[in-house]
């Protein structure tokens, strides 16, 4: 009997690690960070990942076997689980919640994981269990748990394993419908020609077709026809590329059934042939100075926050610091909020660094996340073959780097880095510091506008700070002037959404051929119709919003479920079929500038028209190429958009900004019509940026006027302080869910009656949230807010105890309640 035992975390909401017992033959063959199959429960199997071994037995336990072992190598290291601990204990979820975000899917094998068949596996050399699975797995999506109930006995997760790794199947935690793999043409012999003496028979019946016996006999080359009994393809891009052969020659060896053609998944990660192709730039004096500085904080603190202003050059000095740390051999972590939008930045990484780098995101396929899992992994093995880089969204914190030396976190204000939904509800941002903490790395933070947590440590000494004020070229920030369009209504001098003043700028740059970009908060046509008889607006049957109307494919959609119906034509209510738009989407500032600009092209940027990645991309080329004239766009527009033609920007409606009710309302509406200023003339010269609001004399326009940061600060500082907010007051968040409003209400109450039991913890609510139902669930939220001098630990445990007894309480167990810690 062996005498080893392991520990494992299983990937499942459960706060405990579980102990198993090592079998004899499997002893060899365990260890830290790899993949192990248990049994837990009544008769599942799971894939859990093995966190410690140990020789003693746990007591008074009656431990379960492991069953197998998944990998041959780990798929995490020790140093990396240090990270989920902290996560679980301080966002006050489970190591299984944090185990679910930090491994790609393709890792995971979750019993929920949907699973197809992406191959029929005939070249992928199967072996007779593999092609068995196969087979039952089929083209539709089953998840692994349904699969385990279908196949009982035949169901295995090496096999499952090894089918993803040959390609043949693909693993998805949510089959996403926008994404599709990528595929190509491959070109391989027709089934009819079975062996080599057929293969020469046919050869020799081309006498009189040379060119296509000559790409037959160069495709048989390729594929290694006269050696190897299993005949493999090609694609037809490596066949005919530079040989001279053209796709017409191929199709007649299509034709007379020597060859068929089929489509094959690839992965979308282009190998990149040379290790680096451009050298980087030289510093300009000011950010030479700041890297300088940048390098003497690294010094003294763990973290440095660089204040930067908008087209400052961070990411050249970011590129700086990343190449010293490659010299020296270590890892860098490049952290940006939506890797969708970095498509200039990951050119100028891949330029620079070449094949060093990886990106990792969510857009990518299972197997192309795992490939480059583990290219990082490799990097501990063998260096030259891993990725030392990653340019990589939130989740990249918990890749398994294992000699990281550098973490760099731009635009470290945007609430991107939050994950609000499903636990762990993490800032990676705050976890990349943690990160750096535990690896002795030095974190970056950079942003023109940091958030007023990060930059209240810079001034008070627990991180280093460093200001970069200049523009690359010396250009200006915009000037900023604001539009008052109530009076602009009221004397009509409005053209359709635009101020005069905004209107004049955009024409004269139009005349000189340049670029003009509008911030519009609401993409579709109109945020919601209403009967001009009755006012009755459409909302959503389950959630508690109104419905947005989208004029292009006529019909109105939530916003927060995707529902949709088409657009009424007549009133529900009251039958009148006078149904007018209200409001203004993107869709419909489009539709309205087209006419007052004839001469111009216009495009717009939002979740609609940017929804694929070249979507996206195309819309980033138009604009670089001067193909767009005018870009009208939502959020996206405000993130760190590089073009050198853009000279005017206007926001069309900063009211809902400057009076959206939360405590951060004033901090992002200053950060968010800062990024967007700072989208207009970047190099050449100055910018016009114009703000269009019916509240012109709001005292925090003119301090955004002025671009005057440390007076926003100041002021919210005051203000925070005095309402007991971050960073001087803790804040924790919970929601009580339940598709019964009454439960909601009766619970949230319970649960506040328990919390009452602390009186050190400042309580608001419960309140039903600015949208009070989604997806059918009703939800109210307490906010708790208490002084950082109270016990950490002792209030989270205090306040998990609270919710626990609220669940446990009569009818109160189909209460979905979330703690949310830092919330953003
Ligand atoms: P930020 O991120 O600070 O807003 P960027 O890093 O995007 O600014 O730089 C703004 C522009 O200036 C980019 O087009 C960049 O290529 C250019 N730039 C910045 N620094 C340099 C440099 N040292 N040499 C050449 N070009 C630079
Ligand atoms: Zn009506
Ligand atoms: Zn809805």
């Amino acid at each position: 009997m062996s005498d080893l035992y392991a520990e494992v975390i299983l990937p499942l909401p459960l706060h405990d690690a579980f102990t198993y017992q090592v079998p004899g033959h499997l002893e060899s063959d365990i260890a830290e960070g790899k993949r192990v199959v248990v049994q837990f429960g009544q008769k599942k199997l799971y894939s859990a990942l093995v966190t410690a071994l140990s020789s003693k037995k746990p007591e008074n336990i009656d431990v379960k076997k492991i069953y197998e072992v998944l990998d041959e190598q780990p798929v995490v290291l020790s140093k990396n689980i240090k990270l989920w601990r902290w996560i679980a204990k301080y966002y006050c979820c489970t190591l299984g919640d944090v185990f679910k975000a930090a491994l790609p899917g393709g890792l995971k094998l979750e019993s929920k994981s949907k699973v197809f068949a992406v191959d029929d596996g005939t070249e992928a050399e199967l072996t007779e269990k593999e092609q068995l699975l196969l087979q039952q797995i089929g083209s539709e999506n089953s998840t692994v748990d349904e699969l385990q109930k279908k196949l009982r006995n035949d169901f295995s997760y090496p096999v499952l394993k090894s089918l993803f790794k040959k390609n043949c199947i693909q693993i998805e935690e949510k089959i996403n419908a926008r994404y599709k793999p990528k595929t190509e043409t491959f070109v391989k012999l027709h089934p009819e020609i079975e062996n080599k003496k057929i293969l020469n028979n046919k050869l020799n019946d081309l006498q009189r077709a040379k060119k296509q016996q000559a790409l037959l006999l160069h495709f048989c080359e390729k594929i290694n026809a006269f050696k190897k009994d299993v005949l493999l393809s090609v694609s037809k891009k490596e066949l005919l590329d530079g040989t001279g052969f053209t796709p017409a020659i191929l199709k007649e060896l299509v034709k007379k059934k020597l060859v068929i053609q089929f489509q094959k998944q690839v992965s979308r990660i282009e190998e990149e042939t040379e290790n680096s192709q451009v050298s980087i730039n030289l510093l300009n004096k000011h950010q030479e100075k700041a890297l300088t500085e940048i390098q003497a904080s690294f010094e003294k603190k763990q973290v440095t926050l660089i204040h930067g202003i908008t087209a400052s050059g961070k990411t050249e000095i970011y590129i700086h610091l990343i190449d010293e740390i490659l010299k020296s051999g270590k890892q860098a972590l490049y952290l940006v909020p939506e890797i969708a939008l970095t498509t200039q930045i990951v050119r100028r990484l891949k330029n620079v660094f070449g094949k060093k780098v990886g990106i990792y995101h969510s857009k990518l396929s299972s197997q192309e996340r795992v490939e480059i899992w583990d290219k990082v992994l490799q990097f501990q093995t063998k260096p030259e073959n891993g990725y030392q880089v990653i340019l990589g969204a939130r989740s990249a914190i918990f890749m398994p780097f294992s000699k990281l030396g550098l973490v760099i976190v731009d635009e470290e204000h945007e609430n991107s880095f939050k994950q609000f939904d499903p636990a762990p509800r993490y800032n990676a941002r705050d976890m990349a510091v943690i990160l750096g903490l535990q690896n002795n790395a030095k974190v970056l933070l950079g942003s023109a506008t940091p958030s007023f947590e990060t930059y209240y440590n810079a001034v008070n000494g627990k991180y280093g700070l460093v200001n970069l004020k200049k523009r690359h070229t010396n250009v200006e920030l915009p000037e900023t002037l604001v539009a008052d369009v109530k009076k602009a209504y009221k004397r009509r001098q409005m053209h359709s959404v635009l101020s005069p003043e905004l209107y004049e700028l955009m024409q004269g740059a139009a005349e000189k051929n340049e670029q003009s970009i509008l911030f519009q908060n609401r993409r579709g046509y109109s945020p919601f119709v209403e009967c001009f008889t009755c006012g009755w607006i459409p909302k959503c049957k389950n959630c508690d919003v109104s419905l947005t109307y989208h004029k292009y494919k006529k019909r109105l959609t939530c916003h927060y479920c995707g529902y949709s119906q088409q657009m009424p034509d007549s009133c529900d209510n009251c039958g009148s079929n006078e149904i007018k738009t209200r409001g203004f989407g993107t869709e419909k500032i489009e539709d309205e500038l087209k006419p007052l600009f004839p001469n111009a092209s216009l495009a717009r940027m939002d979740l609609d028209t940017a929804r694929s990645k070249t979507a996206l991309e195309k819309i980033i080329q138009n604009l670089e190429s001067r193909k767009t004239d005018i870009l009208i766009g939502t959020q996206m527009v405000t993130k760190g958009l590089d073009f050198e033609h853009v000279s005017v920007v206007g926001i069309l409606n900063a009211d809902n900004l400057l009076n959206f009710p939360d405590f951060r309302a004033h901090e992002r509406a200053f950060q968010l019509i800062l990024q967007v200023s700072g989208r207009a003339g970047r190099k050449n010269n100055r910018g016009k940026v114009v703000i269009q609001t019916s509240q012109p004399e709001h005292p925090l326009l003119n301090l955004i006027i002025s671009q005057d940061y440390t007076s926003v600060f100041k002021a919210q500082m005051e203000e925070r302080k005095l309402f007991r907010y971050p960073p001087f007051f803790r804040l924790i968040k919970i929601v009580v869910k339940h598709k019964n409003q009454q439960t909601v209400d009766r619970a949230a109450i319970q649960l506040k009656q328990f919390l009452e039991k602390n009186n050190k913890l400042i309580l608001l609510g419960p309140e039903y949230p600015l949208v009070s139902r989604i997806q059918l669930w009703y939800q109210k939220e307490i906010w708790i807010k208490f002084d950082k001098s109270l016990h950490l630990d002792n209030t989270k445990d205090f306040i998990i105890d609270c919710v626990s007894k609220t669940k446990h309480l009569p009818d109160n167990s189909n209460c979905v309640i979330n703690i949310d810690v830092d919330p953003m």
